[in-house]
């Protein structure tokens, strides 16, 4: 049964990405660890954030609008990979993002002029602020006949988190066709609904996988997840009830969000050194360090094969260096 067939979905990545199993780190770590190449999806620098796009901008298209706000930080992967997809689709992208983090021209806000974005840095603390900024704007705009739609921090709504678990669909064709037995699929959790997804995904495809998401900021994952899953099934028709224990959140916040960490340098460091692969010191460093950390501490058990989902955020790297002990 196709779950999704009455879902609007705009084809924006080049999907399926690449699953492929990290043969030098599986080896030396004495476990099948495996990779989704979510950063290879074919727009800009990729990320994760071009599943959630196609189900959100399908909305926005199908509602008639021509401009989509966002937010995040300054150096947001989703703010930039908006910008990206809306300018795809003929639709101007207005990002209000927080004045916080790396604020001068580098990284992604250097995409986002590329894409012809128009940015706005806003000096506060709280995405509630900025909401009511968009609301405002979008009224201001419906006045000059325009239509706008508002895609919340991250893209994690309901309609966002059926992203990854368009995702876990996918994967679980690639992992019968290539014999792989996943007891783990793990990721790093911004603002939730990627992890929330990857619940959704696997509940319906892959239903003896775990799904681990580490946590790289202080937000209440164990409530705002389980909502998301259920918010998500709801569109699909399907009833997935979720609880905080039906997922294994892990955390590897370092000092604070986008504040990158010595201790996960090595780690980012060795996979770019046997596997020729590079991670951002913001989201995937964190997870991926978290994760050989934790299969080091036993989160994983002792058997199972295990999947990364790489979500991006290479742009990161041009615009935050690597600290070092
Ligand atoms: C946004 C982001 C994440 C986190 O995904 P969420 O769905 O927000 O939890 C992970 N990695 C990268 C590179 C991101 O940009």
């Amino acid at each position: 049964m196709d779950h999704f067939a009455s879902v609007p979905r705009m084809s924006l990545g080049l999907y399926p990405t690449p699953l492929y199993p990290l043969k030098n780190i599986s080896a030396k770590y004495g476990r099948n660890i495996y990779i989704k190449r979510d950063d290879l999806c074919g727009v800009a620098l990729g990320g994760n954030k071009v599943r959630k796009l196609e189900f959100l901008l399908a909305q926005a298209k199908a509602e008639g609008c021509d401009t989509v706000f966002t937010t995040g930080g300054a150096q947001s992967n989703h703010a930039m990979l908006t910008a990206a997809c809306a300018a795809r689709l003929g639709m101007k992208a207005i990002l209000l993002l927080k004045k916080r983090g790396v604020t001068e021209h580098l990284g992604n806000l250097v995409l986002n002029d590329i894409y012809g974005a128009e940015v706005r840095l806003i000096d506060t603390d709280s995405y509630d602020d900025i909401y009511a900024e968009m609301e405002r704007e979008s009224v201001r705009l419906a006045a000059e006949g325009h239509r706008a739609f508002s895609i919340p921090c991250g893209g994690s709504n309901a309609m966002g988190t059926l992203g990854y678990a368009n995702c876990v669909r996918e994967l679980a064709e690639q992992v019968k066709a290539k014999g792989i037995f996943p007891a783990h699929i793990v990721s790093a959790t911004g603002s939730g609904g990627t992890t929330a997804g990857l619940l959704l995904g696997t509940r319906l495809y892959l239903p003896d996988t775990q799904v681990t998401g580490i946590g790289i900021c202080d937000d209440p994952f164990a409530e705002i997840v389980p909502q998301l899953v259920e918010d998500a099934s709801s569109i699909l028709g399907v009833s997935v009830p979720a609880r905080e224990g039906d997922f294994a959140l892990r955390w590897n916040i370092g000092a604070g969000y986008a504040i990158p960490n010595p201790a996960d340098v090595p780690y980012m460091e060795e996979l770019a050194r046997t596997e020729g692969m590079l991670l951002d010191p913001v989201y995937t460093g964190k997870a991926w360090s978290g994760l050989l950390q934790g299969l080091e501490q036993g989160w994983f058990g002792s058997e199972g094969d295990i999947i990364f989902v790489h979500t991006g955020g290479a742009a990161a790297l041009f615009a935050i260096d690597l600290p070092r002990n």
